[in-house]
């Protein structure tokens, strides 16, 4: 008879898509882990808010959606956006509703390339691609302010306002930092739009070469988003940890996922770094029209972001079993078709469950 240790309350919003089966792929795993390890035990709690029952019922989210959430000790989520619904709509009403009113001011994305699978980039191997990006999550051009002005029949006007806080600079980047130090490297690039962009860019620059002062021991560099994209290409072992905004890193994780290998194993937590509310763990890839339904996504991102929801949670040891057991399991050939392989998502999951039947 096992111990257990941890009682960890799970709020699971599967989505949209192939969120509903990578989701399934996560939840198997997680209970397997907690009957393999006996350290703890799983209360998940299913929120069906998709972008189905939105065209059916016409909300995502109840009204008390945010505060059923805030029970929980973490929340998992798969993927939202449906073709059905702009995607503006979906991640409105949803996402970003969520990591905005949970203060999950952090957007953590560890990416590297898994043994047994490759890079595009030809001379790129794997340990050459090893970086962690902290996106900012609260605001910046994602701050939701602006509006369409019709100023004139057919002469309408769109505003997108990005905000920039000193308040909400200062703790990605003392983030940032902290992330960077704990790293073999020590080395911080923050990215940035300072030369075209003369004030939000601004400020986000100097407050870095402020909170800068307080980690004389960690290496930065100052990147333009622009040259960002090259550097990533050409010279991937240059980089280790990465800062950037909400938008800039939006997009340099897509492709920062593509180089390591494919956008289906790439994790992302939401982070209260505050602890007072639920941390958010998602993979970074979106609900994939085009492939869903056929069981053949990639559960791995889905997996890694479950990895690290526990460790977020305080089960470390458990969280560092499950990346293992992802690559022993890509090492060992069995990959789905994103990763030049044959195998469906049951197969993978299946597979990453018997491994860590094998290590307990
Ligand atoms: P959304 O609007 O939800 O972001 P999208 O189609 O714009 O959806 P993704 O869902 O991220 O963006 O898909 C981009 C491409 O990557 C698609 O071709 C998709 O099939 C592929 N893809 C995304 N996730 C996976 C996965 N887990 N496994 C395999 N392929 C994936
Ligand atoms: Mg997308």
């Amino acid at each position: 008879i096992h111990h257990v240790e941890s009682y960890f309350k799970v709020g699971v919003i599967a989505g949209d898509g192939i969120g509903t089966e990578i989701t399934e792929s996560a939840i198997q795993v997680l209970q397997k882990l907690a009957d393999v390890s006996g350290s703890f035990v799983w209360e998940f709690t299913h929120y069906d808010w998709s972008s189905d029952k939105y065209l059916e019922r016409g909300w995502y989210m109840p009204e008390d959606g945010l505060e059923q959430l805030k029970r929980h000790d973490a929340i998992y989520f798969g993927a939202v956006g449906s073709p059905k619904v702009p995607d503006h709509i979906s991640l409105w009403n949803l996402i970003l509703p969520i990591r905005k009113t949970l203060t999950q001011y952090i957007n953590l994305r560890p990416t590297r390339i898994l043994p047994g699978t490759s890079s595009p980039l030809k001379s790129c191997q794997i340990g050459d691609l090893d970086w962690v990006f902290v996106r900012e999550n609260s605001e910046g051009e994602y701050a939701g302010h602006g509006g369409i002005t019709e100023v004139a029949p057919g002469n309408a006007i769109g505003t997108e306002l990005a905000i920039f806080s000193q308040a909400a600079c200062e703790r990605v980047f003392r983030f940032a930092f902290d992330t960077a130090r704990s790293r073999p490297r020590k080395k911080l690039t923050m990215v940035t739009k300072s030369n075209a962009q003369r004030y939000g860019m601004v400020l986000w620059d100097k407050i870095f070469w402020e909170i800068a002062k307080e980690y004389p021991d960690v290496e930065t560099d100052k990147m333009l988003v622009d040259a960002m994209t090259v550097r990533m290409t050409l010279h991937p072992k240059s980089l280790d940890t990465i800062v950037a905004t909400n938008l800039h890193a939006d997009i340099l994780t897509d492709l920062a996922a593509a180089l390591s290998g494919s956008i289906g194993i790439a994790p992302s937590s939401n982070l209260d770094p505050t602890r007072r509310n639920p941390s958010m763990f998602e993979p970074i890839h979106g609900s994939a029209p085009d492939i869903a339904g056929k069981g053949v996504a990639n559960p791995i991102g889905a997996l890694w972001s479950a990895a690290e929801m526990l460790r977020w949670l305080g089960a470390g040891r458990e969280a560092d079993e499950l990346v293992k057991s992802i690559e022993t399991v890509t090492e060992a050939g069995v990959r789905t078709r994103d990763l030049g392989g044959v195998a469906t998502t049951k197969e993978v999951t299946d597979t990453v469950c018997k491994e860590l039947e094998n290590i307990y």
